[in-house]
């Protein structure tokens, strides 16, 4: 049974292509990454300690071609962290 696997599954935030809405990758929030895994392509984004919030990534659907961005600020974990 796979059932755990489906569990850690639902931890994980799904990106999709805002065009065609494929999926780019997934929105780890409680390990604080974005990982992106095509063939043997892999991107990781780990925002652990960093401080400002404009730091944004961006990948090109591998479908359609559009640009997709993830801010910092998207993955809303920073009201808990940074207190200003
Ligand atoms: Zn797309």
């Amino acid at each position: 049974m796979p059932e755990k696997e489906k569990d850690f599954e639902d931890n994980l935030e799904h990106w999709h292509c805002e065009k065609c809405k494929i999926r780019i990758g997934v929105v780890d929030k409680e390990e604080q990454q974005i990982r992106v895994r095509y063939k043997d392509l892999v991107v990781l984004y780990d925002w652990k300690g960093i401080s400002k919030n404009d730091d944004e990534l961006k990948i090109i659907c591998r479908r359609c071609a559009w640009m997709n961005t993830k801010k910092r600020i998207d993955l809303n974990i920073d009201t808990q962290k940074q207190k200003r």
